[in-house]
């Protein structure tokens, strides 16, 4: 079975991730994509935003908690 999520999610392969609410990264940047099906996170905004999620050491790759359960094994995600 292949998913299309998998390939957007590639650069994650192996990441470990951990639990966190979204903040955005800078003043002019007030949103992220996840990276398995770019569903959207905001520190707040329209109730279909994700507010937390999974987000790699750096800050900078975030996955939602739908994608996390379904992908974690096939990418090798780790949970810190
Ligand atoms: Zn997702």
């Amino acid at each position: 079975m292949t998913d299309w999520r998998i390939d957007n999610a590639k650069w994650t392969r192996g990441a470990v991730l951990r639990l966190a609410k979204y903040s955005r990264p800078r003043e002019d940047w007030d949103h992220d994509h996840c990276e398995g099906c770019w569903a959207k996170f905001m520190e707040s905004g329209p109730p279909d935003a994700l507010t937390q999620g999974y987000v790699t050491k750096d800050n900078h790759r975030w996955i939602c908690p739908q994608c996390f359960r379904d992908l974690k094994d096939e990418m090798g995600w780790k949970l810190l």
